[in-house]
């Protein structure tokens, strides 16, 4: 089986932050001794990796020197995507030189937002003036910079999140990623959240934030393309656009996933355990399941629908659609009202309900019926 898109997870962090529920360590950062580690996880999974797309992601990657992407990227000269997150606080231009002699095209910049007080609520390490810099020396170097924003922190208003949809547009962005604050359990937000420290905005105020971010960045040049991605025209993220299209994809390192055919692994969570098996020959998993062809489809549905360009059907998919379409009133529902639209073997959802769509896209995947 060949593999053409590669997931690299970076698990250190310099510090955690409340909110964030991705593996990472705050210990002793090691790149010499994880790139070993990464190289010999590639070789005992045996699979023929030609990616086009390589991610570096974290943790924060942006701790690594530019010589341990170098080393990965040279494993596959295919490669025609290859982006790095890095955290604002450690862009200098040394630095994002040396990840462009590396062979890095695309940074993904972790900004959240230009608000110092919230950034503040956040914990990050960088300052409102910090991201805007780091910007600057990011598209001085880099023609495909994207950045990510997160709007319903505590204490965050309309004002500033206009302010920060502005301060943004100043700057020949090729991608945004806009993610609704979220409370994960077992984060130090759960708790504070739970113990009324903080409180989320209304449901209401979220759709609203949601409303003016669709409609700012569309006024600057950007298309949605996805429920929380806007990317100038050409510049959506190719790797992701695999995830959500169910191609073959390998990730590497602690608690990265792999879709690879029909099974779907995930590498254990723990750096000391991944290091520990990887020293000894083997790669250990926290989670792997063999999907039926049933879940395939039903997890085709949940992320193809998450685009702006929906789900494209297989003939024997769209019987699949249109018999379940015949026998559920919901769905019919939701065709008959336009929310939900089925055309020329596209199954898509109408624009205008993306941000209630994690629930329309659970629902629909329940009234897929399969024949016995
Ligand atoms: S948000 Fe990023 S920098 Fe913060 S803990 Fe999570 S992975 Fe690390």
């Amino acid at each position: 089986m060949e593999v053409g898109h590669l997931y690299v997870h970076v698990p250190f962090c310099r510090t955690k932050c409340p909110y964030c529920d991705f593996y990472s360590t705050t210990g002793k950062v090691e790149p010499e001794c994880y790139l070993n580690l990464l190289k010999e996880e590639l070789k005992l999974k045996k699979l023929r990796v030609k990616p086009k797309t390589i991610y570096f992601g974290g943790g924060t990657p942006s701790l690594m020197p530019p010589s341990f992407f170098e080393h990965i990227i040279s494993l596959f000269p295919e490669a025609e995507e290859i982006t790095v997150e890095v955290n604002p606080d450690d862009v200098n231009h040394e630095y994002l030189k040396g990840l462009k002699s590396a062979g890095v095209n695309r940074i993904s910049l972790g900004i959240q937002t230009f608000d110092d007080s919230l950034l503040k609520i956040l914990k990050r390490r960088h300052t409102g003036t910090k991201g805007i810099k780091s910007i600057e020396t990011a598209i001085s170097i880099f023609d495909n910079v994207s950045i990510d924003l997160i709007f319903g922190i505590p204490g965050q208003d309309e004002k500033s999140m206009e302010k920060d949809l502005k301060t943004l547009m100043k700057f020949p962005l090729k991608h945004v990623s806009t993610y609704a604050l979220t409370i994960y359990e077992k984060t130090p937000f759960h708790r504070l959240f739970k113990e009324k420290k903080y409180a989320l905005p209304s449901e209401e105020t979220f759709s609203k934030y949601y409303s003016l971010i669709v409609e700012k960045l569309s006024t600057g040049g950007f298309y949605q393309y996805e429920i929380s991605n806007f990317s100038k025209l050409q510049f959506e993220c190719k790797h992701n656009l695999a995830y959500w299209d169910m191609k073959n994809y390998l990730g590497i390192g602690p608690s990265a996933a792999s879709l690879l055919a029909n099974k779907y692994q995930k590498n254990v969570d723990n750096y000391f355990a991944y290091k520990n098996a990887i020293s000894s020959g083997k790669v250990i998993y926290k989670e792997e399941v063999n999907l039926s062809r049933e879940e395939v489809f039903k997890i085709k549905l949940a992320m193809g629908l998450r685009k702006t360009n929906g789900v494209n059907l297989k003939v024997e998919e769209e019987k699949v659609v249109r018999n379940s379409i015949e026998k559920s009133p919901f769905l019919q529902n939701l065709l008959n009202s336009r929310i939900l639209i089925l055309e020329k073997r596209k199954l898509k959802l109408n624009p205008e309900f993306l941000f209630v769509s994690s629930y329309l896209i659970s629902r629909i995947g329940e009234e897929i019926i399969f024949p016995a």
